[in-house]
């Protein structure tokens, strides 16, 4: 234990500075909150290394333990070994996300190889592994219930996965692709972001403006000026210049041009171009895979995922292009009307298609999405939260103004249960500023588990970055109030864990589970019912049932191509992995093409991103994982489902059994085991389909 390691008997300078230093004492803020005040930079670098020390002191206990290995000694000791390291790590990468500097980006230059390395060594001890070994090897003995059944699952394939079981050669082997394959990843990497900044549009003639919205015409003075191309314009491939461009230019060939210069990405034969590293990563993904004993790489994912075939995951796809490929076409025959009009004879292109859906969304519903914004005022849209929240699961949220933060704006929640017992802490972070990095996220601080029988509650933070208004009145777009309930679907779902250890409490759940809690929860926001419990406008005035009316009457437009992207691109993700090593890609133009003729893909609708700039995939994190959006669609829609068949939002056994079985439960057991105790059923395609009027 790390609390019992920090005894300090012959007392160096060091020493003594390592127990003074804010991020290793213990703390008298409440909850074991960071004491963000008392932290300087230069206080880090010291606690990692002292971390470290002390987190391979209790690796070598574990080995050093004489006993016969058992779950006890061996796989929770694991567990709980580097709790400090845990904690730092916590604190250093939220603010590093949230709250860096010059000086804090220097020191995670210099800390995450230093991590990487330190995990590196331990999960690829052999005397540690031998012991795990035989922990599994001995299960059946041990009488172990279902979260320790996972909890020595997760950690036996965690060795097993980075080749604990190969021979001393094919340990070698593997390290090696394992080096080719991030070489390619990295490169392409750095390619895709070459061609995506290297290419600019430059307009030079008012007349080519037409249509543009004025915020956006002056977005592309100041980045023509910045390149130094002062009284001109300049779009580029960036989404927030390409994709309004798209909706909103009234000139077809300069839609089309930068339309092309987006899609040919990484396709110019260049020296940025990726078809070969494509070829070449895919290949060695396949030879990783069958080195450890899989038939393709995608079985070597989707082992510890919730769809655990490529069967499971084409079938998914499959079922999905089925319904939406025919409602995109009849979206094309509606647009090409549109098109005619003013282009006689001509024929609707992928180019087009952004720009007409627009216009026919004006025709039809004469709707502006800024017309919400006055009633949805940030703070309301928080309280609005965690009412629902409240309503559903019996949390209440206290401010805290005794508990540290680490800007000013973050605020300091306390979450209560009903029976008004300390659940945790929810750190509230809204605003953009120049420290904090772009985008919304949920993080922790400390994951829930249970120490020496006793709960260590959860500290969690969400971030955001909405714009400060100087009024003082911030106001949202109905999509960044539903950003808000996502972001606190992931928060409740940390804090409402209760599970025993580390590496199967809170969030740590497969990536193909883990948006289900957040993505139900923007359901709630999208419900009159819950928009009239907090959108008001400035009079204080309830948002009106004509603009809610107007809100539902937009619903499903224009759905079928985003769908249809997003499930295409899916698809392509699995064609090229699940080929074998010797399998060859001839030309990867040619196999995109066929693979995109085989689903029956509509030139209209291209794959949201195609093969040679698809960077989620090629560059490591989400290869095989394309899929996980669609899929998390498809449980989010089931489960809501499940209040709707209620018959009422708020219907108590229903959020109880969301809650007990899944909200509170992390990973203690199969995402699947626990979907279906809460649903009574496997989840189905049908919602997401009735949901987007593609079935009835
Ligand atoms: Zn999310």
């Amino acid at each position: 234990m790390l609390s019992a390691a920090l005894v300090f008997g012959s007392c160096s300078k060091q020493d003594k500075d390592i127990a003074n230093n804010p991020l290793v004492k213990e703390c008298k803020t409440p909850f074991g909150t960071t004491p963000f005040e008392e932290i300087k930079p230069t206080d880090y670098l010291p606690a990692f290394k002292y971390a470290m020390k002390i987190h391979k002191e209790e690796v070598k206990a574990i080995i050093d333990n004489k006993d016969t290995p058992t779950f006890q000694n061996t796989i929770v000791a694991f567990d709980f070994s580097g709790e400090l390291l845990y904690k730092i790590t916590g604190v250093f990468f939220n603010m590093t996300a949230a709250n860096t500097n010059d000086e804090m980006q220097k020191l995670e230059v210099e800390i995450a190889p230093m991590l990487a390395k330190h995990t590196d060594e331990i999960n690829m001890n052999a005397k540690l592994f031998e012991r795990v070994k035989k922990v599994w090897d001995n299960k059946d003995k041990e009488n172990l219930n279902q979260e320790e059944k996972m909890l020595l699952e997760k950690i036996y394939k965690r060795f097993v996965r980075s080749g604990a079981l190969l021979s001393k050669d094919k340990q070698e082997e593997l390290k090696k692709v394992n080096g080719e394959i991030k070489t390619y990843e990295s490169k392409f990497s750095a390619n895709t972001l070459k061609e995506t900044k290297s290419y600019e549009l430059v307009i030079d003639k008012k007349e080519d403006l037409k249509g543009l919205p004025q915020w956006l015409v002056d977005q592309a003075a100041s980045t023509a000026k910045e390149k130094g191309k002062a009284g001109k314009w300049i779009f580029t491939l960036d989404s927030p210049s390409v994709f309004p461009f798209l909706q909103f230019s009234e000139k077809r060939e300069l839609r089309e041009k930068i339309f092309k210069a987006k899609n040919n990405r990484g396709n110019n034969g260049n020296e940025s171009d990726n078809k070969e590293v494509i070829k070449k990563l895919a290949l060695l993904r396949a030879k990783k895979a069958e080195l450890l004993g899989y038939k393709t790489y995608a079985d070597y994912v989707l082992e510890e995922r919730m769809q655990k075939t490529p069967k499971q995951v084409y079938t998914l796809l499959e079922g999905l292009l089925k319904y939406s490929i025919p409602a995109a076409k009849k979206d094309v025959a509606e647009l090409q009307k549109l098109l005619v009009k003013d282009y006689p004879g001509a024929t609707l292109e992928a180019w087009d298609w952004s720009y007409y859906a627009d216009k026919l969304k004006k025709q039809k519903f004469n709707f502006d999405e800024e017309e919400t914004r006055p009633y949805f005022e940030i703070n309301n849209v928080r309280q609005g939260c965690f009412d629902v929240i409240t309503k559903l699961y019996g949390l209440t949220f206290t401010e805290r103004k005794d508990i540290p933060v680490y800007a000013k704006d973050v605020q300091v929640f306390e979450c209560k249960n009903g029976k008004n017992e300390h659940v945790g802490i929810l750190y509230w972070d809204p605003y953009t500023r120049a420290s904090k990095v772009g985008g919304a996220w949920c993080n922790s601080f400390r994951e829930q588990y249970v120490k020496d029988g006793k709960k260590v509650t959860p500290i969690i933070t969400v971030c955001f970055n909405y714009a400060k208004s100087p009024s003082g009145r911030t106001t949202l777009t109905a999509e960044e109030a539903s950003t808000i309930f996502h972001e606190m679907g992931h928060a409740i779902h940390g804090l409402l864990s209760n599970c025993t250890y580390i590496s199967t409490s809170g969030t740590s759940v497969p990536r193909d589970f883990v948006e289900l809690p957040s993505q139900i929860f923007e359901h709630w926001c999208s419900r009159p019912e819950v928009l009239k419990m907090f959108a008001k406008n400035e009079k204080g005035e309830v948002i009106p049932d004509a603009l809610l009316k107007k809100i539902n009457s937009v619903g499903t437009f224009d759905v079928a191509y985003g769908m249809t992207e997003r499930y295409a691109a899916a698809y392509l993700d699995m064609e090229y992995h699940v080929l074998s090593s010797k399998d060859k890609i001839n030309d990867v133009v040619a196999f995109e093409k066929k693979t995109m003729d085989k689903i029956g893909l509509i030139s209209q609708v291209p794959p949201r991103y195609r093969s040679t700039y698809f960077s989620h995939v090629f560059t490591g994190e989400y290869a095989v994982g394309y899929y996980s959006y669609v899929w998390s669609e498809v449980l989010d829609a089931d489960a809501f489902n499940a209040f709707l068949e209620a018959g009422d939002i708020f219907d108590k056994t229903t959020a109880d059994k969301f809650k007990n079985e899944i909200l509170s439960r992390g990973s203690t057991d199969e995402a699947m085991n626990m979907y279906v105790r809460f649903r009574g059923k496997q989840p189905s395609i049908d919602a997401v389909l009735k949901n987007n009027g593609m079935k009835k």
